[in-house]
């Protein structure tokens, strides 16, 4: 049985202090499993905090319980019912912060939720469970289970699973579409996919930029983490008259780059989640300098460790991996674009649309973008990356995900049934207390 609102929220709350709690213990488990550096795995630690408050002040004004019209013959509400077990099947790139996001929104709503984190970072995923156990979630309202995509896969497809909250590429986001189509002999529930998924991310600078903040917010964006990051930028589209200039800004800011351990503080970029990845990165980052121009790399270490060397190119060809595919790795792609319109276009062409950046100091470009962006999060004069909860709810459309705003204040709705009650007063009256729950 689901216990009450304010209890739930109690718990959520209780959940939050004790991940402040052990912040820096969390921090060292992210950085020891994913590479992160400290000051990503710090502020994950942070943004995890932020998911579990958010969603639990969601249960203070649940969105859409008020505002039915009613008068004094009929009273009509609209009320969120738990839809039934939830999945989370999330990746290894925000290892702590995803799995408690989209467990702490289950939760909220009233939903038992089984988490499956990745692969490479299976520590983490547990500490999300142990933590909410220990908050007061009862053991059976949260459970854990270990393994690769063949978990992930079955326990999309159980028939007692009504909602699949997935965050991951586009490839197995698109698969688990599939797997919630299917109705299983027995299965009384339509399931929801609940999916954020891979961007190919592009930032539009206009020749009024100003540069130093355009460059210093792309590096952010482009590298940080080593580019591993959903709302990383992988295309920097300039206009002909600032293209020089930003080149140059890019070059020098590329080749300073720290390339290092996570574990040591001054790094910035750090190694990539396992060999597949740096083999596969290093692959594309040499198809891309045989095609087009490599115009900065910085230095990786010699040391142990699944480092690729951060890199710009330009002058790649239409069709480049880079220019098209999601990544996922401290590459970035530079064009000269003719102007903000030739920008759009470019951007319009993809079949992602997670984040965009652009950089402008006129509101009459900014209008012309928004007029036709079609990303979920588009940030202007600063980076795409870093979107905190609450403030910047995150998601995209088209390929890129269902656009449900995880951190936003409806994502929970997306965990719920709505029940609409409309109640007729009759003419007698009312005898009793009427129950809410
Ligand atoms: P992934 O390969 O899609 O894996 C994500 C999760 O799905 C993992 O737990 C994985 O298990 C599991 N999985 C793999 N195949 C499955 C299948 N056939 N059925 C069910 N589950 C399956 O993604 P990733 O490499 O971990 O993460 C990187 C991707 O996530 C990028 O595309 C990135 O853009 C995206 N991402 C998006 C957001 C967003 O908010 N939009 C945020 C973060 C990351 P195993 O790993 O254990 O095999």
């Amino acid at each position: 049985m689901t216990s009450p609102a304010p209890a739930r929220a109690e718990v959520l709350r209780r959940a939050a202090d004790a991940v402040l709690d052990e912040r820096a213990a969390l921090a060292a488990l992210m950085v020891r499993e994913s590479g992160k550096p400290w000051d990503e795995a710090d502020g994950e630690v942070v943004e995890a905090v932020d998911f579990l408050r958010l969603y639990a002040s969601t249960l203070d004004h649940p969105p859409g319980e008020f505002g039915l019209p009613s008068d004094e013959h009929e009273h009509n509400q609209l009320r969120l019912l738990p839809r039934g077990v939830a999945v989370a099947i999330t990746p290894w790139n925000f290892p702590f912060a995803i799995p408690m996001g989209i467990a702490a929104a289950a939760i909220a709503g009233g939903n038992a939720v089984v988490l499956k984190p990745a692969e490479q970072t299976p520590a983490c995923g547990a500490a999300v469970v142990r933590l909410l156990r220990a908050a007061g979630v009862p053991v059976e309202a949260v459970g854990l289970v270990q393994g690769g995509a063949r978990a992930g896969a079955a326990l999309a497809a159980h028939p007692q699973v009504a909602t699949i909250g997935f965050t991951g590429s586009v490839d197995v986001g698109l698969r688990l579409a599939r797997t919630a189509g299917d109705t299983l002999p027995g299965q009384r529930h339509i399931k929801r996919l609940v999916a954020e998924l891979g961007g190919k991310n592009c930032a539009i600078v206009a020749a009024d930029a100003d540069l130093d903040l355009a460059a210093e917010a792309l590096i952010r964006s482009g590298f940080s983490f080593a580019g591993q990051k959903c709302s990383a930028v992988s295309r920097v589209l300039v206009e002909r008259g600032a293209a020089d200039a930003l080149r140059g800004r890019l070059e020098e800011a590329v080749v300073a780059l720290r390339v290092g351990p996570g574990a040591d503080f001054e790094t910035f970029v750090p190694p990539v989640i396992d060999a597949g990845a740096e083999t596969r990165l290093n692959e594309e980052r040499a198809a891309a300098a045989a095609a087009g121009t490599l115009i900065a790399a910085a230095q990786a270490p010699s040391s142990p460790g699944h480092y690729v060397a951060p890199a710009l190119v330009a002058d790649l060809p239409p069709g480049a991996a880079m220019l098209t595919d999601e990544l996922f790795g401290p590459l970035l792609a530079f064009e000269q674009i003719d102007d903000v319109e030739d920008g759009c276009r470019r951007v319009d062409a993809l079949s992602h649309a997670l984040v965009g950046g652009l950089y402008t100091t006129s509101s009459d470009t900014i209008e012309r973008v928004l007029r036709c962006s079609p990303v979920g999060n588009l940030y202007i004069n600063r980076p795409t990356v870093g979107a905190r909860v609450g403030r910047q709810p995150f998601g995209g459309g088209r390929l890129s995900g269902t656009g449900h705003k995880a951190g936003g204040p409806h994502y929970m709705m997306a965990f719920c049934e709505q029940q609409v009650v409309s109640h007729r007063i009759p003419l007698t009256g009312l005898s009793g207390t009427r129950a809410r729950d």
